[in-house]
């Protein structure tokens, strides 16, 4: 194994750590609380920016990915049917 190898793999690493793995259709539950009293949001798009609905009264809001990523408490993933336990 020649020693780039490793190194490529251990940056891999740290950027899974880094950034997090959400994509449409999960629930994101965010540290702030919306006005309606939900703290889940559907995720109905991906990007640069999120475009995330409000499970609670389904309110729609955009905000940058970074923003998203540092408000975000848990990350629920839905298994869609005949995908497997991943
Ligand atoms: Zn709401």
């Amino acid at each position: 194994m020649r020693q780039g190898d490793a190194q490529e793999a251990l940056v891999n690493v740290c950027e899974r750590v880094l950034v997090m793995d959400i994509k449409v259709g999960d629930i994101l539950q965010l540290k702030k609380q919306h006005p309606c009293g939900s703290k889940e949001w559907e995720v109905l798009r991906v990007g640069a920016d999120f475009r995330l609905k409000c499970m609670g009264c389904g309110h729609q809001i955009m905000i940058p990915r970074r923003q998203a990523e540092k408000n975000v408490k848990n990350v629920r993933h839905i298994t869609r049917p005949g995908q497997g336990a991943d």
